[in-house]
């Protein structure tokens, strides 16, 4: 059975490297009908938080991504949380040092230091040196007396480490790149290296996915691996992911956790889209695509090694597709409410449904909503000093709404067909047309000088608010 698992450190919200990280191992886990597992990484005591723990949960189900094993569903090899598997890291410590693999190091910050500095003096790369490799117990007594507390160091063999990668290929790398590392901290923490490495191993992990940004960690992995005659899983290290300008996603490229995203107003389904294309590209030349394709379709090995580029242009641009031709109209508005309600455009469901008709054509994200919802909400107009000028100035502007308001403030009702009916009465009696004869009528129905079409405005907002916004313009300007 393939088992894979996406193993994020609850330090923060779920960045969209991460995301990306969790959807891959996902598609993974979909396409070869593996397990997915859900391991949270919060040895880290300090920076690790159980809200971070719920709001990646939270976040990951939102995204659409779920997985079989994990701390909020349980399965057979849990605990699915590191800091409830510190026995089990405890017991392999003292298999590692008991067998040889591992040491008690006693160098002090000050010493280690003094070894780093006079490495790069000599313009040679730092490793340890070695000092507490061969301590004899007698060595260790002394140390244990003056009460100093030990760090505990894999005792690296000397080889080259050879994995190939799934996405990148064969890897080599000589140990001498980063000589005796530390496995448990003087704290007696056991370290990511080591105790991935245990998890990995003990909850039958078969393929290891994750961001490259570990693969220089892969390594150390291996190592531990083969001095615990555990069997060494594949890898496969996705491609960093690049802002548009090429330097690696940060906070200066706008919004870069899921989170924000999700209050920007993107839908799930376009951010699942969108971020299975970076790494990944189908075979055909398509970017919109159902889950079920990308699920049938979606193969490690097509994965690129190359960067990946995060295009938030076209993340819009995809996002607007889903809300003009994929979600449907009933779930959009759900979807939609409560960034109404955020704006303070207050109304049932219906009339959402309505505005949402209106507008979906026009709007990208659902924070759009904000200025293409307004004139279906806000009944005062507020006329800007340009357009103040306007109407006094062309003679035709008053004229045009007021004929306008004489033949609806008798009407109970207002649908399209009426008000287009309506205007083609007026363009004959008043010998006007186009600009000239919407023009005035879109200004004193919402102050603006362009927007949804006023057919579709009329009939959202009913007869009597058409007139009331109509004699307010014509107060004004009488
Ligand atoms: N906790 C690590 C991270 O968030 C997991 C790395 C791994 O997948 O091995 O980067």
């Amino acid at each position: 059975m393939k088992r894979v698992r996406f193993a994020p450190s609850p330090t923060g919200y779920l960045h969209l490297g991460n995301a990306r990280t969790a959807l891959f191992n996902y598609l993974f886990a979909k396409h070869e009908r593996a397990i997915l597992i859900l391991r949270i990484e919060d040895t880290d005591l300090e920076r690790s938080k159980k809200e971070y723990e719920d709001m990646l949960i939270e976040d990951l189900k939102w995204l659409g991504i779920s997985w079989e094993e994990g701390p909020d569903v349980s399965g057979n090899f849990g605990p699915y949380r590191q800091s409830e598997r510190v026995d089990i890291y405890k017991k392999y410590v003292q298999k590692l040092i008991e067998e040889g693999h591992a040491y008690y190091c006693y160098c002090s910050e000050e010493e280690l230091e003094l070894e780093r500095e006079k490495a790069i003096s000599e313009g040679r790369a730092y490793r340890y040196s070695g000092k507490c490799r061969n301590l004899t117990p007698e060595d260790r007594k002394v140390y244990e007396e003056k009460r100093i507390k030990p760090t505990v160091r894999f005792k690296v063999p000397d080889k080259i480490v050879v994995f190939e990668d799934i996405i990148r290929g064969v890897v080599e790398i000589d140990t001498k790149e980063f000589g005796d590392f530390v496995i448990v901290r003087k704290d007696g923490i056991p370290v990511y290296n080591f105790v991935v490495v245990i998890d990995d191993a003990l909850m039958n992990i078969s393929h290891v996915i994750r961001g490259e940004d570990h693969l220089s960690n892969t390594p150390k992995q291996i190592v531990i691996y083969e001095a615990l005659g555990f069997d060494i899983p594949k890898f496969a290290h996705l491609p960093i992911i690049l802002g548009e300008d090429r330097t690696k996603l940060s906070k200066r490229h706008g919004a870069v956790s899921v989170r924000a995203l999700k209050d920007e107003g993107y839908l799930p389904e376009a951010v699942f889209n969108a971020l299975s294309l970076l790494g990944w590209h189908p075979k055909e030349e398509k970017e919109i695509l159902s889950k079920e394709e990308i699920f049938n379709q979606f193969r490690l090995e097509d994965v690129n090694s190359s960067p990946a580029i995060f295009d938030r242009t076209k993340l819009r641009w995809m996002n607007g597709v889903y809300i003009r031709e994929i979600i449907s109209l009933d779930d959009l508005t759900k979807r939609a409410t409560e960034f109404f309600e955020g704006f303070g455009y207050i109304a049932n469901f219906e009339y959402y449904r309505k505005v949402m008709e209106a507008i979906r054509d026009s709007i990208e994200t659902l924070l759009d909503i904000k200025e293409r919802g307004r004139v279906f909400f806000v009944d005062e107009t507020i006329f800007s000093e340009e357009v103040i000028k306007e109407v006094r100035l062309e003679e035709n502007f008053y004229r045009v709404v007021q004929t306008f308001y004489e033949k609806v403030k008798d009407r109970e009702t207002l649908s399209k067909e009426e008000f287009k009916s309506i205007t083609k009465e007026i363009q004959k009696e008043l010998n006007i047309k186009g600009k000239a004869l919407f023009h005035p009528l879109r200004i004193a129905l919402t102050g603006e000088s362009s927007g949804v079409g006023l057919d579709l405005l009329v009939d959202v907002i009913g007869a009597e608010r058409t007139k009331l916004r109509l004699r307010r313009f014509l107060e004004y300007f009488g």
